[in-house]
């Protein structure tokens, strides 16, 4: 019998605001342990949380960003546990009534489950909570920094809908693409700005029931999440085919050893006594107020890679590099409006642009031609009057001076010779003197040609047309 995986995940995202989510202390990261706390995010008896507002239209935003119905009506709930980076006793989250539900995320995926090379995950809602502090073990004691406490973190669920971990990893790494686009968060997994808890089950192929639900707890790698996938659904499907039988439980994964390994079973879950937060009042957005967080939506990065595609007719590759960097991408547009060859208009900017920049040490914003300029580059080459060889030396000038390429090609003679005459002349000196290539050629050795057009064109000192000399000198040796 074959099996399949199903998985489901549940990311958790810190918004990026100024301070936390309910009092005024700075959401920073690296500051000197509890330094950014006060009686609010300290638990302290009888404070009251007021909640932030742009964690409120992060949250919504990001539920606008990923498709989901903004309901008129969420509230927040209180999550009751014991742990010590948890000094309330309780989280507030959101249960039953979640800010942001039924989305989807399509993003680009080549496999099993994807159609034309996209997979589209459903999104069962975004909701808003608050982090917690931070243990740290020591020897012989341990510590708890607070200044995490209270920062507001985003619950992402998916509904169960990937297949395997190259699957995970792909939708992983396109959400995370849309909230950074949408200034949601900077997803900076190094500082643990995402972290991740995994739902996999496996089930015999055609099944639609769901195998038991193993979780593996707290990722903060996309890498990890996919090699916790590729040690765990293995693992899975040989219990069951041994007969096994698996049972609902929350893992660990190892990033040493390469393997999960049991933390608990569904026996000692946690009853959590959700009850609604009774300090805070629900959260009902008005028309003018969603209004204002949807004017903030911005072109999805998946969107703009098909867009640059569709209207420029760029290769995927040129697409993916302008879509990844939004203000070379801006600048590509810029010099692109309404030229017939766009392509010739990328391959500056992606190649010739960057590297000019990376060896000067010039920033984007500082290059001293127009976007404009570049297109009377590529004019000057697409009429003829100089050859793409010499567009080059064009391009280093302007990147140097910020002058107009047809003042460049001027003031170094680079206009091309295309008069029959003059090609003609460097032609003959050519072929008389080289006279072997000339016979190989005629003989049938199309290489000779190259030879001999790379003779012609450094008597012309790069500025014959290249298209003409080939056609003169195949006709003269040819006779
Ligand atoms: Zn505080």
């Amino acid at each position: 019998m074959e099996y399949e995986a199903v998985i489901g995940l549940e990311t958790h995202v810190q918004l990026k605001t100024k301070s936390k989510m309910w009092c005024g202390c700075a959401n920073t990261f690296g500051s000197d342990p509890n330094t950014n706390v006060c009686p609010v995010c300290l638990g302290m008896p009888g404070v009251l949380p007021v909640a932030n507002e742009e964690a409120l239209k992060l949250t919504v935003l990001t539920g606008l960003l990923l498709n989901c119905e903004i309901p008129k009506f969420a509230k927040f709930d209180r999550k009751n546990y014991f742990y010590p980076d948890s000094p309330k006793n309780f989280q507030v989250t959101q249960y039953d009534r979640p800010s942001t539900k039924n989305g989807f995320l399509d993003f680009e995926f080549n496999g099993e489950g994807s159609e034309n090379g996209l997979a589209r995950v459903r999104i069962t809602r975004a909701h808003l909570e608050e982090d917690v502090g931070k243990n740290t073990h020591f020897d012989r004691h341990s510590g708890v920094d607070f200044n995490r406490a209270g920062v507001p973190l985003l619950e992402i669920v998916s509904e169960p809908d990937m297949n395997g971990p190259e699957m995970a990893y792909a939708y992983l790494k396109s959400l995370v693409d849309v909230l950074v686009r949408g200034g949601i968060s900077d997803c900076d997994l190094e500082k643990g700005m995402v972290r991740c808890d995994v739902n996999v089950s496996v089930r015999p192929v055609g099944s639609t029931t769901l195998g038991a639900k193993i979780e593996i707890k707290n990722m903060n790698s996309f890498s990890g999440v996919r090699r916790a996938l590729e040690y765990e659904i293995p693992r899975q499907i040989e219990v069951v085919k041994r007969g096994g039988k698996l049972s609902q439980e929350t893992r660990r994964w190892d990033d040493v050893a390469n393997m999960t390994e049991s933390m608990r079973s569904k026996e000692d879950a946690h009853d959590y006594r959700y009850f609604p937060e009774p300090d805070l009042m629900p959260f009902e957005p008005t028309d003018t107020w969603l209004a204002e967080v949807r004017s903030r939506v911005p072109e999805l990065p998946l969107a703009r890679k098909q867009r640059f595609i569709t209207t420029y007719g760029l290769p995927a590759g040129d697409a993916e590099v302008l879509k990844d960097n939004v203000p070379l991408g801006d600048f590509f547009e810029a010099a692109a409006k309404d030229v017939k060859h766009p392509k010739s208009i990328a391959n500056y900017v992606i190649n010739n642009l960057p590297a000019r920049l990376a060896d000067t040490g010039t920033s984007l914003a500082d290059v001293k031609f127009p976007p404009a300029a570049l297109r009377e580059l590529v004019d000057l080459v697409d009429s003829g009057k100089i050859n793409t060889k010499s567009a080059q030396e064009v391009f280093v000038e302007m990147f140097a001076t910020g002058e107009k390429p047809a003042v460049i090609v001027e003031k170094k003679g680079l206009t091309q010779v295309s008069d029959t005459g003059a090609i003609e002349k460097f032609c003959d000196d050519v072929i008389a003197a080289n006279p072997g290539p000339s016979a190989d050629f005629k003989a049938g050795k199309e290489a000779a040609l190259n030879f001999l057009k790379g003779q012609v064109m450094k008597l012309s000192k790069g500025k014959a047309n290249p298209g003409l000399v080939g056609e003169i000198l195949a006709r003269k040796i040819r006779g």
